[in-house]
């Protein structure tokens, strides 16, 4: 099934143990299939650039819309659809994602090059303040956008959990 537009997603496992991103993807703008990445770095590369140049299936080495889709996008995984255009992680920083055990979000973290997690961008400017060698950057290279859990791929187990919580709206969006 095609999506109604081709935004580069992530998506993630339903392991309990490690709820992150454990395959990278992005959505031909021509034939719509999905081509899985080989990094997270790929992955922001395209995202950091995709509205001036949306993926293609010839992007890849040896890539072709003729050949068959490297994955579905269906219920056997949760899917998560990021925003076009984030800014690529700086160099030495590696954001990460956590899904919530719920399933209601994703949270984004940057672990610094000493270690340190950073939870927002007040954090950031406090880090890059304190941290003049990394005075080439700025708030503005880091973004706590989390992509968006896609409905119809939350495991139905997760989905009642959800909903036994006391006000939440289950599947609702
Ligand atoms: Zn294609």
């Amino acid at each position: 099934m095609a999506k109604d537009s081709p935004k580069p997603p992530k998506t993630t496992p339903r392991a309990p143990t490690n709820p992150t991103v454990s395959i990278w993807a992005a959505q031909c703008g021509k034939c719509f299939k999905w081509r899985t990445l080989s990094t997270q770095e790929e992955f922001e590369e395209i995202r950091s650039r995709f509205a001036e140049q949306p993926f293609n299936c010839d992007n890849k080495p040896n890539g072709s819309c003729d050949d068959p889709p490297d994955i579905e996008y269906d219920s056997s995984r949760t899917w998560a659809i990021d925003k076009p255009n984030l800014p690529k992680t700086p160099s030495g920083f590696k954001r990460e994602l956590y899904l919530r055990r719920d399933y209601s979000k994703m949270d984004a973290y940057y672990v610094t090059p000493t270690g340190k997690r950073l939870r927002s961008l007040i954090e950031v400017g406090n880090f890059l303040q304190n941290n003049p060698e990394f005075s080439d950057l700025s708030v503005s290279d880091f973004s706590f956008v989390s992509p968006k859990i896609m409905d119809d791929t939350i495991p139905s187990t997760a989905v009642v959990a959800n909903s036994n919580k006391k006000g939440a709206p289950g599947t609702a969006k």
